[in-house]
């Protein structure tokens, strides 16, 4: 499961050099090369998959339980504030890396300020409609 054009696969493979912070069977865990904070690290499956789309439902599961245990190691290390987990699936939700991967960002009290959305109002109605459509 490897993407020849993919560079997290190269990183996976040892061909392009990363800060590794922890490694198993089926994750490398790396230092972004450009931390939105100090710290900010990455949650890579060492197989390729896109995006959560394609990601099995198992490795999904991983991933978080690794997220909790970076999230608490990274905090008591960096003694940060708070923690964002975050993760990007597609252009136009700014994935820039078609390997997935989840983000691990540090927040510290005097740091960078974070970019947040602008929230939208949508009418009563539409929010009923889109609440049906949803459900699951
Ligand atoms: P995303 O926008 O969610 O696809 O995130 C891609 C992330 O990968 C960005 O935060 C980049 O800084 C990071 N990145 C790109 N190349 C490398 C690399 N060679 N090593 C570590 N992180 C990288
Ligand atoms: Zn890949």
């Amino acid at each position: 499961m490897r993407d020849e054009n993919c560079i997290f696969c190269k990183i996976v493979a040892g061909e392009i050099p990363s800060r590794t912070l922890f490694e198993d069977e089926d994750f490398k865990v790396m230092l972004d090369v450009g931390p939105a904070a100090k710290g900010h690290a990455l949650i890579v499956p060492k197989a390729h998959y896109t995006d959560i789309y394609e990601l099995p439902s198992e490795l999904a599961g991983e991933a978080m339980k690794l997220a909790k245990r970076m999230a608490t190691h990274m905090t008591t290390v960096l003694g940060c504030d708070g923690f964002n987990i975050l993760q990007n699936n597609g252009v136009e939700a700014g994935q820039t890396v078609f390997h997935y991967h989840m983000h691990l960002i540090p927040r510290y009290k005097d740091g960078n300020e974070m970019i947040l959305w602008k929230a939208n109002q949508f009418s009563d109605a539409e929010m009923d409609e889109l609440a049906e459509k949803l459900k699951v």
